[in-house]
């Protein structure tokens, strides 16, 4: 009798626990799955807002051209000028010339005022952070549409008229299109364009998601009927709680173990003593040509047991606990040393890093990166700093690094755009040399005709700031394609290579090397003859 007593108490015990594991792993997956619906539709809320921020800052840059060219006048020579000026960028319908109350003197294309349903006052339109800039709808038989309005001098204005295309806001996941609508508006409630599948039939129980704009008096509401957001991505369900059933017997294992255990932080430490942190090289190439230009250094955690532990798993935990400035240089250095070489023997090659931005406002962050460089013999205008805007930045200080940068010639590239926080317009204020388009845009760029427009946006404003354009994740011969007739030159993904440790991009490299070594004496031939 004696020993079946210790046997039924611990039957008893595993039982008790995994109820109390199967209980926390319901709670935590209902919680976890309308976080993550209530995270989505925030962000997609966002994306909206920033599409439409978008064409404001596209239009408002536009204008400046036109205004910098001298072009804000009547005369046909310079209204011919505007036209041609229309014509190149299709999201901006009409730019008319106007009175300092608003009242239109004149129109790039005079028949569209027969479209007008009626023109606001200025004392109507709505002021934005920047004070020369004003916003206010323009009703149209034709659909609304948004005028930009742009103080010249204090004698006269100009108006850019973008059309507000429905595909700017058509990106709602496809469960939920039928039970949701996206509206953008001014902050007056004037509505500018709103996006519904079955336009006459109410929401029954609305939840609204709503982002106003810190830069212009712009809104963005999506409006879903929440019992849609009951069935939607409830498959998480299972795939949750088994999570959270692993973490807890997960959590039991570590608890058996916990002589062992050591925290987070230590860990990077002991990688960083090693040597753990590696540089994965990922090519840049030509989108027309295929040629390889350079490559990003991308990081990897390789761990004594062989396991390789992508990047997000340890560049926050880095960044939050101060180790990512060490960890920066101990991976740039790995790379300059592997690539040393290769860099030297050709001077266009380009070798591309990220720092967060902590780490770019940091002190000697410029000194460090320069006696690095040279202390590898490596020049300085082969090495690009990627500074991610995907985080708020510090735009005045990042300037005045990104400028001494510059002066030591080093380049520098915005990475993520079109995801993070800055507007278009702040770009050119950083100073950059490139801007990196996200994959985001990548991804729907065959699929979406609102990415095309915006891609198309961010290529025409990179010209005028003459900054280069590399797009990110290029995965098929389309994308290549599309990009390229947006005005794209270079692009990175797995179309090409993914990051690869350094011996296979040696081997990459050299294979490339060895064809256009096949193709080259032809080449020549044909040049002598
Ligand atoms: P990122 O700088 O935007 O790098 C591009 C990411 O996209 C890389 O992910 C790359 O592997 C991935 N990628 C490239 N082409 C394709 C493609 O065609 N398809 C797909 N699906 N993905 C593609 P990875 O290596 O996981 O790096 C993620 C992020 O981690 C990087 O994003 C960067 O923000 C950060 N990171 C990586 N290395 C470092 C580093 O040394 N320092 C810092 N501060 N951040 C780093
Ligand atoms: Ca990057
Ligand atoms: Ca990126």
């Amino acid at each position: 009798m004696g020993p079946a007593r210790p046997k039924l108490s611990l039957a008893a015990l595993v039982l008790a626990g995994t109820a109390a594991f199967a209980l926390a792993g319901h709670f935590a997956a209902t919680r976890f799955i309308h976080d993550q619906q209530a995270r989505q539709l925030d962000e997609l809320t966002g994306v909206v807002l920033r599409r439409a921020e978008f064409a404001v800052d596209f239009a408002a840059a536009s204008l400046d051209d036109l205004a910098g060219r001298g072009l804000a006048s009547c005369d046909p020579a310079s209204l011919q000028a505007v036209r041609l000026h229309v014509y190149q960028r299709s999201a901006v319908k009409d730019v008319r010339i106007v009175n300092p109350d608003g009242s239109v003197i004149c129109s790039a294309y005079s028949e569209t005022l027969e479209f007008d349903k009626g023109w606001v006052d200025r004392a109507d339109m709505l002021g934005s952070h920047d004070t020369r800039l004003l916003l206010f709808r323009v009703e149209q038989f034709g659909g609304d549409a948004l005028g930009v309005l742009r103080d010249i001098g204090d004698k006269k204005a100009l108006v850019a008229i973008l059309g507000i295309n429905a595909s700017l806001f058509d990106i709602m996941p496809a469960e939920l299109r039928a039970h949701g609508e996206v509206l953008l508006a001014l902050k007056n409630g004037a509505r500018l364009g709103e996006f519904k599948l079955d336009a006459d039939k109410p929401l029954s129980h609305p939840v609204d998601f709503e982002k106003s704009s810190q830069r212009y008096p712009l809104r963005t509401v999506i409006r879903i009927d929440r019992t849609v957001l009951s069935h939607w991505s409830s498959e998480l369900y299972w795939p949750a709680m088994a999570v959270a059933l692993a973490l807890g017997a997960l959590f039991g294992l570590l608890l058996s173990r916990s002589r062992r255990m050591e925290g987070p932080v230590a860990d990077l430490d002991r990688a960083l003593e090693r040597g753990e942190f590696r540089p994965y090289f990922q090519p840049i190439f030509d989108l027309k040509t295929g040629q390889i230009r350079g490559c990003e250094i991308l990081a990897r955690w390789l761990r004594e047991d062989g396991s390789i532990v992508p990047p997000m798993n340890f560049i926050p935990l880095a960044e939050s606990s101060g180790r990512i400035e060490a960890m920066t240089w101990q991976i740039l250095g790995r790379a300059l040393a592997d690539l040393q070489s290769l860099l030297r023997a050709d001077k266009e090659f380009k070798l591309s890093l990220n720092v967060v931005p902590k780490h770019l406002l940091g002190a000697d962050f410029v000194e460090t990166l320069r006696s690095t460089v040279a202390a590898a013999k490596v020049s300085a205008r082969q090495i690009v700093v990627e500074v991610t805007e995907r985080d708020e930045l510090d735009l005045a200080r990042a300037a005045a690094v990104v400028g001494e940068l510059r002066s030591y010639g080093f380049r520098v590239a915005i990475d993520d755009v079109g995801v993070g926080h800055s507007g278009l317009s702040r770009l050119k204020e950083l100073g950059a040399n490139t801007i990196k388009i996200d994959k985001f845009f990548v991804d729907t760029i065959t699929v979406d005709a609102s990415t095309t427009t915006i891609v198309e946006m961010l290529v025409a404003l990179a010209r005028d700031f003459h900054m280069t354009v590399i797009a990110e994740g290029v995965e098929s011969q389309d994308q290549v394609r599309a990009l390229i007739s947006c005005g794209v030159e270079e692009g990175q993904g797995y179309l090409v290579a993914p990051p690869l440790p350094f011996a296979k991009f040696n081997e990459l490299m050299a294979l490339r090397r060895a064809a256009i070594a096949a193709v080259a004496p032809a080449g020549n031939a044909a040049l002598v003859a």
